[in-house]
């Protein structure tokens, strides 16, 4: 076998490792599950890539957006590997056929695709056909419930693993508490994983805190802040509402119009949030007011200044958003604008993780009533009529309900009840998981408050 050097070498061009690729390269190849945790731009595709080159048999990446997909495959290309392929829901029979033959052949050696599609039976069941050698889960930490990217279907994947003939797991993440990657060692069914932590040194990144009594102080000082120093810029605000307020004040303080400063936030359709992304990402706009909505998978070099209008909700947060200036690895700074009441608003909102406890009873009374009438049997869609709760809320609440063991999501998209709900137990798991919850958000403020 080719060393993974040479390969690195020959192929990608690269002279070395980056911390923790070796490590996580090695671990990989013998056999062993692994979690690798290294910073945005720290090279974790590259340890799948030389990999998965390296093990005979195709390797499978389930990656959580689109556009990340697309930018691993052009990744792939850029090094003259065209064996890469996407599969998605939007594509013909025709050609998803076309990229399994070519996955049989051996012609293709990687397949990206988002967690939803392996929802479907059927292509689990090719993929297992395909005996692939390596499991690849990318974005690992989006699979922990109480995270801003949680993604229900990412709950799954440890099954799917079992399904798929059990492969090694390799998981990628940048998100590096102990919790969360004790959930992602758990949820994926990891064993005697190894785990690799290392690259989280950015000496080119000042850290600084300005402390403030009053919030409309601070707020001043947030946009003089703003408008003397570096460009590009990243301000994160807290809420819509205030991404867009303080948007509109940079604008207005800046009466000769020398920057473009746009807002970004989740309320924005998603074309219009491509244009700003866009935008920002070509050097066409200055600063970028945005709340959480904005950032995975955005890789922009030359950010000079990262600031927080508010404390994000835990260190890990933190570390990612600040983590976006300097990635050229020239001097950039991190500014965090505190005044001690802020933490009043992140605790409302974390209060959220108790909603989806109290969702997760009403739903099951729901599903008991329509199982009667349905043989057992209710779909996510049947649900979703009878409840009045958002798509996200009704799937956070329909995780917590099958961690319970009360109902079994199966492929098909049905849910299946306890023939005998026990609505005692049931309100005990839902209580118990409610603690942990307040437990979880308390000690993660915490962490920040401390910082
Ligand atoms: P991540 O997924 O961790 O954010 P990527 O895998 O996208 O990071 O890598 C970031 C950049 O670093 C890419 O341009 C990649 O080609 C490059 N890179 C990765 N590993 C190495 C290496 N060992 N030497 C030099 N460049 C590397």
């Amino acid at each position: 076998m080719k060393s993974a050097r040479a390969l690195a070498r020959e192929q990608f061009d690269y002279s070395g490792f980056h911390p923790g690729q070796r490590a996580a390269i090695e671990a990989v190849l013998k056999g062993r599950d692994t979690l690798a945790v290294l910073p945005t731009g720290g090279g974790k595709s590259a340890i799948y890539q030389i990999a998965g080159l390296l093990l005979d048999g195709p390797t499978i990446v389930v990656s959580p957006l689109l556009a990340l997909q697309r930018d691993q495959v052009e990744g792939l290309a850029s090094h003259g590997i065209s064996g890469a392929e996407l599969l998605n829901s939007t594509l013909p029979e025709s050609q998803k056929t076309a990229i399994f033959e070519s996955l049989q052949r051996r012609e293709t050696e990687f397949l990206l695709l988002a967690p939803e599609q392996l929802a479907s039976p059927e292509i689990v069941a090719r993929l297992r056909e395909l005996r692939p050698s390596l499991f690849v889960v990318d974005e690992a930490h989006c699979l922990s419930q109480w995270g801003h990217d949680f993604r229900p279907d990412y709950r799954r994947l440890g099954h799917i693993a079992q399904e798929l003939g059990r492969p090694p797991i390799l998981a990628l993440t940048a998100t590096a508490s102990p919790p969360v990657r004790c959930e992602i060692v758990e949820v994926l069914g990891m064993q005697n994983e190894a785990i690799v932590v290392a690259g989280f040194d950015r000496p080119n990144l000042s850290l600084e805190v300005r402390r403030f009594e009053n919030g409309d102080d601070k707020r001043e000082a947030l946009i003089r802040a703003v408008l003397s120093g570096p460009k590009p810029a990243i301000v994160y605000a807290a809420t819509r509402a205030k991404s867009e307020a303080l948007a509109r004040d940079l604008r207005e303080r800046d009466p000769k119009r020398q920057l473009r400063t746009l807002a970004y936030h989740a309320g924005f359709a998603s074309a219009k949030r491509d244009e700003i992304q866009a935008a920002f990402m070509h050097d066409e706009a200055d600063v970028l007011v945005a709340t959480v909505a904005f950032g995975m998978g955005v890789d922009k070099p030359n950010v000079r200044a990262v600031y927080h209008l508010d404390v994000s909700d835990s260190l890990d947060s933190y570390y990612q958003e600040a983590g976006r200036a300097g990635r050229d690895g020239q001097s950039a700074s991190a500014v965090l604008f505190y005044s001690p009441s802020d933490l009043g608003l992140r605790k409302f909102q974390a209060s959220g993780g108790r909603f989806a406890a109290r969702n997760a009873a009403k739903i099951a009374a729901v599903i008991a009533d329509l199982a009667g009438e349905n043989n057992g049997e209710t779909s996510v869609s049947q649900l979703r009529e009878e409840v009045d709760l958002s798509a996200t809320s009704l799937k956070k609440a329909i995780v917590q309900l099958e961690d319970s063991g009360a109902i079994q999501l199966q492929s098909d998209g049905t849910v299946a009840v306890e023939e005998q709900l026990d609505f005692a137990q049931l309100n005990r798991e839902v209580e118990k998981s409610r603690r942990a919850a307040r437990e979880w958000e308390k000690s993660r403020l915490e962490m920040m408050q401390l910082y």
